[in-house]
């Protein structure tokens, strides 16, 4: 935990007033700096000077501004100089890279996992190795996790494939002391979408793949209920009318997930998961695509009622492989189910950037907006030069 006195305090508050708003206006000139953050000239001067010197912060002239004499001086974040570690944890392999917060990836490691492995081994290993490759500070450790997880006690709540149960990951990693945040892989696609894209107000990002994956953006917020995450529920919403009465691996019958996940499909078709999905695009199984869209569309159209939701963001191996036809033809399944004072504008595919620059979007949010918080989990402030 690093000590501040209120001085500090003042001080940290007013860097990080202004990195975030040069990280919104890259190439800013200190002058609108000073309007927006309302510091004086002379302070944002010196503070100014002190966030160039620890790296973080790069000066440079303002080639094409219009008149003779000196350019203006323009203001970025050097998103370089801030280095995390990416984990990418699915059913059965761990990604593990060393990459700086503009994305670029510095090292990379892949581990296969399988439920006779010891996992939480692995994890620590993965990161252990990418530390001793980093020869500065590594700021945080971001993990996108596939599975039902608890994110506000970093716990790996059920990851069935790999037979793991309430594995309190945040206390395995405590004794590297460094910032540890683990996120749902579709709630981490849907806070970039948050962060970096022009959005509807209430969003949904959806998906389809080995599991299914929901996260709900509303109001520029991103869902959360008290003792768990979004995720892991609409997996769990009954589908209407099926042909057959399937029992899902949670106990209950007539799951979403009990009829369209990886599993399921798999043991139905006898066939690798991409495979199956390629037969029932275009093979034999193609009369499956039909339920496929009878079971899906009815589950998206009731969530989008009762939440208001604007735009559905569809991604995952399904959407791959059935292509843009099956978003449309999603789109015309659900759009009837939806009543008109819905703004619902339709369903699209969603960008899915790589696994560094979504854990570096969103660990740069995190750290401007709390610092302070931040600061107690360290034991060495960032703001100092090297
Ligand atoms: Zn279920």
């Amino acid at each position: 935990m690093v000590r501040t006195t209120s001085q500090d305090k003042m001080k940290i508050k007013n860097y990080t007033k202004i990195l975030e708003v040069v990280t919104a206006n890259p190439g800013i000139n200190r002058k609108k700096v000073s309007s927006l953050t309302k510091l004086s000239n002379q302070t944002l001067s010196n503070l100014v000077k002190e966030l160039s010197d620890f790296g973080y912060v790069l000066e440079f002239p303002l080639e094409d501004a219009p008149g003779y004499g000196r350019k203006p001086i323009g203001l970025q974040v050097n998103f370089k100089a801030f280095l995390i570690i990416s984990l990418e944890f699915t059913y059965n392999s761990l990604g593990v890279y060393l990459n700086t917060c503009d994305g670029e990836v510095l090292q990379y490691d892949r581990y296969a996992l399988d439920k006779a492995l010891d996992v939480i081994t692995i994890i620590k290993e993965g990161v252990e190795n990418a530390l001793k490759y980093a020869n500065t500070r590594v700021f945080a450790i971001v993990m996108s996790a596939e599975g039902i997880i608890d994110e506000d006690n970093r716990k790996l709540t059920h990851i069935k494939a790999l037979a793991l149960k309430d594995v309190d990951l945040g206390q395995e990693q405590a004794y590297l002391h460094i910032p540890f945040f683990l996120l749902n892989e579709t709630n981490l696609i849907c806070s970039h979408v948050n962060l970096t894209n022009t959005k509807p107000h209430n969003f949904m990002v959806v998906k389809l793949d080995t599991g299914i994956g929901c996260s709900i953006a509303l109001d520029g917020h991103i869902q959360k209920t008290s003792a768990n995450n979004m995720p892991g529920k609409l997996g769990h919403l009954k589908v209407t009318n099926p042909d057959e009465d399937v029992t899902c691996w949670c106990g209950g019958k007539n799951c979403l997930s009990a009829f369209i996940s990886r599993d399921f499909i798999e043991a139905r078709f006898n066939l690798p998961y991409e495979e199956a999905l390629r037969l029932i695009r275009d093979g034999e199984a193609s009369g499956f695509y039909g339920k496929i869209l009878s079971y899906l569309a009815p589950i998206l159209a009731n969530v989008t009622t009762l939440m208001g939701i604007e735009k559905i963001y569809a991604c995952g191996r399904m959407v791959d492989i059935f292509g843009t036809t099956f978003i449309a033809d999603l789109a015309r399944e659900i759009t009837p189910l939806i009543p008109s004072w819905i703004n619902f504008m339709g369903i699209e595919e969603s960008p899915v950037p790589s696994i560094p620059e979504q854990c570096s979007v969103y660990f740069m949010d995190y750290f401007l907006k709390n610092i302070l918080t931040y600061l107690e989990t360290v034991e060495e402030t960032p703001f100092k030069v090297r």
